[in-house]
């Protein structure tokens, strides 16, 4: 069965354990830490940083409240990554995870234009750059450990299991408590639906949530393709070409590659 996760805004604290984690186990460097005037922490995703917590302030009549929100790829049940990927380097697993594979990437980023949640990035900075973004932890999900996000989480805002389990979980959260919830499970429908689903005492709106159609997302791939057709022509005469940029990359990478550090066998003991 797909498997998916459920993010309970109303139980996150915003303690970002669960961006730390992700970094711990992707082995992503630190990024800067404080940004003037704002509480985000690191400001935005990059290819370091897969995952963010936002900081809402939400003022009301009588009451004031923070209201936090963990981003990260949405899994889509259609994704427009995919669609958009002419090379097959992005791929939507039957388990759930949209996972990425670099030795295929040619390096267009039709993905980052495609995506309507703005998901992948880009390692600007990196003499051979790929696209980097949220795994839904496949590598984790396949030795049989739950995402190392969900797993640090210390008040159980993220869970993961079944996306259809969990979907009927959200249904019975937001008929229990219609005075806690906003009714409207995030993920469900939005875009053709997404592995990842929210809940919130606040409309999504409110949270910089795009407001989007149930239609599936392929159809923003065509849109976004459709806006750079000199270059579409281009590369589909050129598939030659693109192997060779693939091949090129590749060799490119293995004179470039920083061997990973031992920090996940230490981890994997610990889960
Ligand atoms: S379209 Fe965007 S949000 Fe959806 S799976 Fe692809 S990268 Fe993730
Ligand atoms: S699922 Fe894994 S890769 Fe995605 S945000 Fe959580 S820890 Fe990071
Ligand atoms: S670990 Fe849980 S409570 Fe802490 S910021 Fe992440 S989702 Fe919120």
């Amino acid at each position: 069965m797909a498997k998916g996760m459920l993010i309970d805004l109303t139980r996150c604290i915003g303690c970002r354990g669960c961006q730390a984690a992700c970094k711990q186990w992707n082995n992503l460097p630190a990024e800067m830490t404080y940004n003037w005037g704002s509480y985000e922490n690191p400001p935005r995703r990059s290819a370091r940083t897969w995952t963010t917590v936002t900081f809402h302030e939400m003022a009301e009549s009588d009451r004031f409240a923070w209201v936090f929100a963990k981003r990260q790829c949405m899994h889509c049940e259609e994704p427009a990554c995919t669609a958009a990927c002419i090379v097959g380097a992005l791929r939507k697993t039957s388990e759930g995870p949209v996972v990425y594979d670099d030795r295929r990437c040619m390096g267009c980023r039709y993905c980052m234009m495609a995506c309507p949640f703005g998901v992948p990035t880009f390692e600007w900075d990196k003499p051979v750059p790929y696209i980097r973004k949220c795994t839904l932890c496949a590598d984790r999900l396949a030795e049989g450990m739950d995402p190392a996000c969900a797993k640090a989480c210390p008040t159980g805002a993220i869970r993961f299991g079944d996306r259809e389990t969990l979907l009927e979980e959200a249904r019975a959260r937001v008929q229990a408590h219609p005075d806690k919830y906003v009714d409207h499970i995030y993920g469900e429908k939005e875009a053709g639906g997404t592995s990842i689903l929210y809940l919130s005492s606040v409309p999504f709106d409110k949270l910089g949530f795009p407001a989007l159609e149930p239609r599936p997302m392929p159809r923003y791939a065509e849109v976004a393709m459709a806006s750079v057709p000199p270059t579409i022509v281009v590369v589909s005469v050129a598939m030659g070409g693109i192997y060779w940029v693939i091949k090129r990359r590749e060799r490119m990478r293995e004179e470039t590659e920083v061997p990973q550090e031992p920090e996940r066998a230490r981890i994997r003991e610990e889960d």
